[in-house]
């Protein structure tokens, strides 16, 4: 390996190591991944700034799956009368009592 390619190894294992809280959000599909991203870009380059953000890649709340949220609405329906959304089981609409 020439030290040209070391160099370049070097480069990108190093741009790796330090959006590693980015791809760490990321591979959580974390809420706030883009913030984190910003974060990290802005601020990673301080110890301080670096460990929050890991911190915070690590720790916050992922996003919900597109087939959660595909399941919690088909596991719903519409009242007719208050427009309000209800389990698809319910003979009852709990908001209004419409009967269905
Ligand atoms: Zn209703």
């Amino acid at each position: 390996m020439s030290e040209h390619e070391r160099s370049a190894v070097f480069v990108v294992a190093a741009a790796i190591a330090y959006l590693l809280p980015s791809l760490v959000a990321l591979g959580r599909r974390q809420c706030s991944r883009d913030a984190v991203f910003v974060i990290n870009l802005v601020l990673g380059w301080t110890v301080i700034g670096y460990l929050f953000v890991l911190a915070w890649a690590l720790t916050g709340e992922a996003a919900p799956r597109r087939r959660d949220l595909l399941a919690t609405a088909a596991s719903l329906k519409t009242c007719p009368r208050c427009a309000e959304d209800v389990k698809a089981a319910a003979h009852m609409c709990r908001y209004c009592g419409h009967e269905f």
